[in-house]
């Protein structure tokens, strides 16, 4: 119970802090703190690097960007990386093989996430089936030091897919309930931001429809989801909603906001999560 004290708590005041820091957040989010509410002792760090989207203006740079990415994730030697999808710009046998052998030089375990240059808006049988067979899953979970990380395909939730979108929800809902009863917190990463500035926004290009946003974004709430990672935006977003917080990364690719290139680090600490972004060095 007291735990449970402590959950609506930390919720409230997150609220409170989210309404008076909302637009210092947009302007300096450069590095942001927050607690949530099962203390861990588990020190980790990780990071979320977002749309390699290789070819989208200019090939060349794009895979030079990548590699540079990646070298200098190698120095930081986190625990792991996520990739928030739109792998490549055009998915075919070629960019794909010149993503993987880049995505290969990493030193750590890399877990990927399919965009929609991936796997299409709405996923069909075919662009599934190619992704699946040439990245492998398309959404998957795993435990780190505790903590749960649930890899969603958000492409799924844009639009009903026969025999898939279903299945997913399923195994989404179902995941999250595993790390409920384990007293797990929980990252879920995806490609799609869930909402851009609102969660009662039109639907737009860069978000989730209406109903599916409301669903998704009572999951959060109901489960101890700490934060949510994704890209697509190509642009740096950082909204706290009840207390989880939404980060859409800068990209390496192109950034629409004028960001330097880069990824974010997070650190996991004793009930302590904190990002930052890394800018490429050239
Ligand atoms: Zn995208």
């Amino acid at each position: 119970m007291e735990n449970q004290f402590k959950v609506e708590n930390n919720l409230k005041r997150y609220t409170m802090q989210f309404i008076f820091t909302k637009y210092w957040l947009f302007l300096f989010s450069f590095f942001s703190l927050f607690s949530f509410t099962e203390p861990a002792p588990q020190t980790f760090t990780f990071v979320q690097v977002a749309d390699t989207q290789l070819g989208f203006e200019d090939y060349e740079k794009d895979l030079q960007s990548f590699n540079q990415a990646v070298k200098q994730i190698n120095e930081i030697n986190p625990d792991f990386v996520i990739i928030c999808g739109d792998l490549v710009n055009v998915a075919n046998d070629s960019s794909y093989a010149d993503f993987l052998n880049i995505k290969n030089k990493l030193k750590v375990p890399c877990y990927c996430v399919a965009g929609n240059h991936d796997i299409q808006k709405i996923p069909n049988d075919t662009s599934l089936v190619y992704y699946r067979k040439v990245i492998g899953k398309d959404y998957y979970s795993f435990m780190h030091k505790g903590y749960t990380f649930i890899i969603a395909n958000t492409q799924l939730w844009n639009g009903e897919v026969e025999n898939e979108s279903e299945k997913h929800d399923h195994w989404f809902k179902k995941t999250l309930e595993v790390a409920r009863k384990k007293k797990s917190s929980v990252f879920v990463a995806g490609h799609s931001p869930i909402y851009v500035e609102d969660p009662a926004e039109q639907t737009g290009y860069f978000n989730l429809p209406p109903a599916k946003r409301k669903e998704v974004l009572n999951l959060f709430r109901e489960n101890n989801v700490v934060a949510y990672l994704s890209g697509h935006a190509h642009r740096l977003i950082v909204n706290n909603f009840e207390g989880t917080q939404m980060v859409t990364s800068e990209t390496t690719s192109v950034n629409f906001d004028k960001r330097p290139l880069g990824f974010r680090v997070w650190k996991v600490s004793a009930g302590t999560v904190t990002h930052e972004s890394v800018p490429l060095k050239y």
